[in-house]
């Protein structure tokens, strides 16, 4: 089988830490020759911006649409900015997630060998599940402005759009190993349905959702006092679904539990789309300096591969997949690691231990 996959390199560590992705899906690749794969290599961001006036050519739309699976890296230079003040990466992003209807931010928190985060000892396996296309960013773009001291962005939330989400939430739970702490499988609205009447529909509609999946447990939480729960006691998640802003702050905090942002992977899907990025921005205070951490880039191509072996049947994808994820342990658990991570090696460096493993633990298949 072969895959066309448009690739963004970004603004900022983007370029470095794709650059290491290509070679850890390269190098699992040459294992199953019979899996072929074309990077397209698009262009778009801030830099692009600076340089064009146009947040992205109509190029990298149309290939975007076009391809199999789309490969992104990060956008975004505090800096540049749009005429209305914004940065330039949401008109990119928030844009494909819409025009390629990605609703579903899928966001796996996982402790890997050698990082530690906020409390060493936690176990943290988890998912969080962000509503993607709607809520506090639905008006992304319009908005309202009172002359030139009022400004409001809507939180809308959709039966449909709540729907779509619970259910991805609620079927990824069933794939799953349940919490750590008792393997319960089990899902948390997590939402704010004390105050708004947005979101007190979101629950109640995540709830109707559930009641088709008896055997997948349900709980709500409210995000302010659960985002003091999950840092004391992440080990009483599982899977979580919530509304896209509340996704968003809660993601990078649960970076925190492992070790960081470098850590932290992600997919936006949708049922014809895909775009998988780490889930960090552009951090361009270590941009260009080749310090970044690869991994959640190298997991968020792992992803990528596991959805495209799902969607097309595609067994050798799916044990590139788990190579990739093998080897990725396996090289943090020989001690190697980026300096984010207290280690000593450069971004490029880890990527060629993890091209180096693949290579060893694939020869081994
Ligand atoms: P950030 O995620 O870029 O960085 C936050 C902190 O984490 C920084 O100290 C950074 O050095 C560190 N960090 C992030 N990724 C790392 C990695 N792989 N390895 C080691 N350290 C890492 O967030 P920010 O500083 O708030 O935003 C910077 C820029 O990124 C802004 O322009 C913002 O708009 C943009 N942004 C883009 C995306 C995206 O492309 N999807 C997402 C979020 C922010
Ligand atoms: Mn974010």
């Amino acid at each position: 089988m072969s895959y066309e996959i448009a690739t963004l390199r970004g603004d900022g560590i983007g370029p470095e830490i794709i650059d290491q992705s290509v070679k850890a899906l390269d190098a699992a690749l040459r294992i199953f020759p019979n899996v072929q794969m074309n990077f397209t290599y698009l262009d778009g961001g801030a830099d692009y911006y600076a340089r064009t006036g146009q947040v992205a050519p109509d190029n990298t739309w149309k290939e975007m649409a076009a391809a199999d699976a789309i490969l992104f890296g990060s956008m975004g230079h505090p800096e540049i900015r749009m005429p209305d003040g914004t940065e330039v990466q949401g008109h990119f992003i928030v844009k494909a997630r819409k025009t390629l209807d990605l609703y579903a931010g899928i966001r796996p928190i996982k402790s890997y060998p050698g990082a530690r985060g906020v409390d060493p000892n936690a176990e943290v396996d988890l998912v969080l599940v962000r509503e993607s296309t709607e809520g506090l960013f639905a008006s992304f773009g319009g908005g309202a402005q009172i002359g030139d001291d009022v400004f409001a962005d809507m939180m809308i939330v959709t039966r449909k759009g709540t729907d779509r989400v619970s259910r991805y939430a609620l079927e990824l739970a069933r794939t799953r190993r349940g919490r750590p702490s008792d393997g319960t499988q089990l899902v948390t609205c997590v939402d704010k349905a004390n105050i708004f009447r947005s979101l007190a529909f979101f629950r109640q509609v995540f709830d109707e959702v559930a009641t088709e999946y008896p055997d997948i447990s349900t709980d709500h939480a409210l995000v302010d006092s659960f985002s003091m729960l999950m840092m004391q006691h992440p080990e009483r998640y599982d899977v979580l679904v919530t509304e896209n802003m509340f996704g968003d702050i809660l993601s990078d905090l649960a970076a925190a539990l492992v070790g960081g942002l470098g850590l932290a992977p992600s997919g936006d899907i949708g049922e014809d789309h895909a775009m998988f990025q780490p889930a960090h921005g552009s951090a361009p205070d270590i941009a260009g300096q080749d310090r970044a951490n690869p991994v959640a880039t190298i997991v968020s191509a792992r992803m990528m591969l596991e959805w495209l072996a799902a969607r097309h049947d595609d067994d050798n994808l799916r044990k590139a997949a788990d190579l990739i994820e093998r080897s990725v342990i396996a090289t943090m658990a020989e001690g190697q690691r980026t300096v984010d991570l207290d280690g000593d090696l450069t971004c490029s460096q880890f990527g060629d231990a993890v091209a180096a493993t693949i290579t060893r633990l694939g020869a081994e298949l």
